[in-house]
């Protein structure tokens, strides 16, 4: 039995991260059959469209995808593939690494983000010229299914939950979101804390540390996560795991990075990271524990590409990857 990995390296820095990781997964002992597919502004001015039907199938009949990142045309890329894995849970783990600059080099905290609806549901108005409006979706399936994912996934790391709402103004949703999350919570005995979102990202700068996973409705999530990246030093070292039932997508939080694609200098990490998680993911643990730990004694050793100080290449880090592997 082989792993089949659907690999999409999209644009820009896309293109150079993603193989570099692909290059790390093959020097595991961990069986993989490795698929390539085209999406992005390259694939849209080649193919006239941003995402082929077959690179949806592809993902889609895939064991999980890598992907890398797609420029102007994301929305249109990483949203239907995010739809078409079912992912509703968005994990981010938010790390300070030793040996890189951080505000606060004692964070070491996950989110889980609900993916599925909460404002992100795309159902906006305009009324009459200059009043518009949106609606904020909240039901107790999803809210629960991310409540469930949230208890398990830091059960299994033995970790403290922080659910984080505004249950105070959002009477409605908010309310039913921490209703249902209550629920869950209260069925399996798990302790947990609640706090209200504004607080959460004030203590969140001052106190990183005491917080574990933060369990969060879908625009908290995404707020939060990269207030927290902020904390740790740069968008080139987190990854992402967007994780359905059966099928899920990693990916770096990172984007194109138009600026720097093409010269080579791109930070793998957070691509060698996302595939951490996938190897987890996977079942593979033992795989997963030792990528990440050979990206850690990399970041924390050298090379190191520009955006941490160094005058590494992408070659030089996934080099000096595979060579600890
Ligand atoms: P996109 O529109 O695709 O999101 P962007 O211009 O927003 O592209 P990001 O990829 O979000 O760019 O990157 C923001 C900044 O972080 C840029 O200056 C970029 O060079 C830097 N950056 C992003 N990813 C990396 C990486 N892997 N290595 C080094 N620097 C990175
Ligand atoms: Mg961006």
């Amino acid at each position: 039995m082989s792993y089949d990995i659907a690999v999409v390296p999209g644009d820009g820095v896309g293109r150079e991260v993603t193989p570099a990781t692909v290059r790390v997964l093959e020097s595991l002992d961990v069986p993989f059959s490795f698929t390539e597919y085209e999406a992005g502004d390259g694939t849209l001015a080649e193919a006239g469209e941003a995402l082929p039907e077959v690179t949806s199938q592809g993902v889609e009949s895939a064991d999980a995808t890598l992907f890398g990142a797609a420029g102007e045309s994301a929305a249109d890329v990483i949203l239907p593939l995010r739809e078409t894995v079912g992912s509703f849970a968005n994990v981010r783990p938010v790390r300070a690494y030793p040996g890189v600059d951080a505000l606060q080099p004692e964070t070491d905290l996950v989110f889980v983000r609900e993916n599925t609806e909460g404002v992100y549901t795309g159902i906006e108005d305009e009324i009459t010229e200059g009043v518009t409006t949106l609606t904020r979706v909240v039901t107790d399936d999803a809210s629960r299914r991310i409540a469930a994912f949230g208890f398990d996934y830091a059960e299994q790391r033995g970790a403290d939950v922080t659910v984080a709402h505004k249950a105070n103004v959002m009477r409605v949703t908010d309310g039913q979101f921490l209703d249902s999350v209550r629920a869950v919570g209260d069925e399996r005995g798990a302790e947990y804390d609640e706090l209200l979102m504004d607080a959460l990202a004030m203590h969140l700068v001052q106190r990183p540390a005491d917080f574990d996973v933060v369990l969060c409705p879908n625009l908290a999530g995404d707020l939060l996560s990269d207030l927290a990246a902020g904390l740790v030093g740069g968008l080139g070292l987190l990854p992402s795991a967007n994780v359905g039932t059966d099928n899920a997508l990693f990916e770096p939080v990172h984007g194109s990075a138009p600026d720097i694609a093409g010269q080579g200098v791109a930070n793998p990490a957070a691509t060698m990271l996302s595939a951490a998680l996938m190897l987890e993911w996977l079942g593979e643990d033992e795989a997963g524990r030792r990528v990440r730990d050979a990206v850690e004694g990399v970041l924390s050793d050298g090379p190191r590409t520009p955006d941490l100080g160094g005058e590494a290449a992408t070659e030089d880090v996934t080099e000096a990857v595979v060579e600890r592997l």
